[in-house]
């Protein structure tokens, strides 16, 4: 059985990481969504947020999960005795960041491969910080993110205005 982790912040998720997993799901027997924690890191979204927000977007697919992970992802990968790590690629300023990761995970485990699926045309200009940005700033967010995750980043938008 073929198990792949498609690792990321998901901070928040947005329409481009749900068509990436819509169609790994479909090239994998099992897909699990894990969610990064960091704890340097500040983000918008608490970890349990996207976790719970994410379980509503894959609801649809039954081969695909949602989980959390902190530490290294290559220790993860192996803890769940997956050997695939599935990876969206956007424009060639993806390219550098992720070729380094794979090889650095590739360096730590050989058990291990990095697969990398291409954004969709129409989410190519897609990505979590630009969300947070229009969110933050505003601007509607509502067509950028499936409909389970527009009431989490409201909710975070109000908690931090404090009202
Ligand atoms: P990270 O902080 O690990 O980069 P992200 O949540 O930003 O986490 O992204 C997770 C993965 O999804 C990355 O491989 C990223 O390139 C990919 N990704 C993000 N947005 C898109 C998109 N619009 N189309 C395809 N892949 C994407």
């Amino acid at each position: 059985m073929s198990l792949a982790i498609y690792p990321g912040s998901f901070d928040p998720p947005t329409l481009g990481h749900l068509d990436v997993v819509e169609r790994a799901s479909r090239l994998f027997d099992h897909l699990v969504v894990a969610v990064g924690v960091n704890s340097s890191k500040s983000s918008m979204l608490t970890c349990d947020a996207r976790v719970r927000a994410l379980e509503q977007c894959v609801a649809p697919w039954p081969n695909v999960s949602v989980d959390s992970f902190s530490g290294l992802l290559i220790d993860y990968a192996l803890a769940r005795e997956a050997g695939i790590i599935v990876r969206g690629l956007r424009a060639t300023s993806d390219f550098d960041y992720e070729f380094q990761m794979a090889m650095v995970n590739r360096r730590l485990s050989e058990q291990v491969d990095t697969v990398f699926l291409m954004t969709r045309w129409e989410y190519s200009y897609l990505s979590s910080s630009i969300v947070r940005e229009v969110a933050q700033l505003g601007g509607n967010y509502s067509e950028m993110v499936p409909p389970p995750v527009r009431k989490p980043i409201a909710d975070a938008l109000r908690a931090r205005s404090g009202y």
